[in-house]
């Protein structure tokens, strides 16, 4: 724990402004949402080549062709599931690991699944290094869901996909959120879906652009 007349280290003055000025400033006030990212190292979830870039308001590379989402991207996602600190968590797209890592800070247990190997495992060995218990890995197709682990209280998406996944849907609890980009490939608009018992209740966030969801309910 860092003792408090010393002075914040470089990366954590960046934390604090992406926090203020890309996040708050754009109108995301949950107190406990904006306190995890301002303890989240974003930088490490990044090659050291972008560590200096790693708090700007903008997507990175993480290999692969995949992205890290833009922080503000990061934050409406996890907005939208309105978490409380008991829910269970599936992720889809665990990419670099630092939105589990987010959401590992804001709930009870997060289930994440990555299609790729290479950056499920990096992930995985990073997050448990960082001491994160709360976070169970899977190497997948996220698009089915995970029903051992099912139903979950949230679930948030971060690739685009061309409709709702049903397997998704199947495993939200009543009342349970979901987050997930529908569209074609250059764009897509944020869905947040509320289920009420049988019923889903659709809402649009806003627009975004994600990489695709590759699989048996997403692209080819
Ligand atoms: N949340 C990530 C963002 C990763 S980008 C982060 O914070 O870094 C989206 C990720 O979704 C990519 O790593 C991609 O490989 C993965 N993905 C795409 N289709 C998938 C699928 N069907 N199941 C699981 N992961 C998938």
């Amino acid at each position: 724990m860092r003792d408090s007349v010393e002075p914040l280290t470089k990366y954590e003055r960046s934390r604090k402004k992406m926090v203020e000025t890309q996040i708050r400033a754009r109108g995301i006030t949950e107190a406990r949402l904006l306190a995890a990212m301002e303890r989240v190292p974003r930088h490490l979830f990044v090659s050291e080549a972008f560590s200096e870039k790693a708090y700007g308001d903008h997507p990175l590379p993480i290999g692969e062709g995949q992205t890290i989402s833009q922080p503000y991207m990061v934050a409406t996602m996890i907005d939208a599931l309105d978490l409380q600190g008991e829910e269970r968590v599936l992720e889809i797209g665990t990419g670099s690991g630092y939105q589990a890592a987010v959401l590992a800070e804001l709930s009870a247990q997060v289930f994440t699944i990555e299609r790729i190997p290479s950056l499920g495992t990096r992930a995985r060995e990073l997050l448990e290094n960082l001491g994160y218990t709360n976070i169970a890995f899977r190497i997948g197709d996220g698009t089915i869901g995970w029903r051992e682990a099912s139903p979950f209280d949230a679930i948030l998406v971060s690739a685009a996909a061309p409709k709702i996944p049903k397997a998704l849907t199947e495993q939200l609890a009543d009342g349970g959120r979901l987050a997930i980009p529908i569209g074609g490939s250059l764009s897509q608009v944020l869905k947040q879906v509320t289920r009420r018992g049988e019923a889903l209740e659709t809402r649009t966030v806003c627009g975004c652009v994600f990489v695709p969801l590759i699989g048996r309910d997403g692209w080819p």
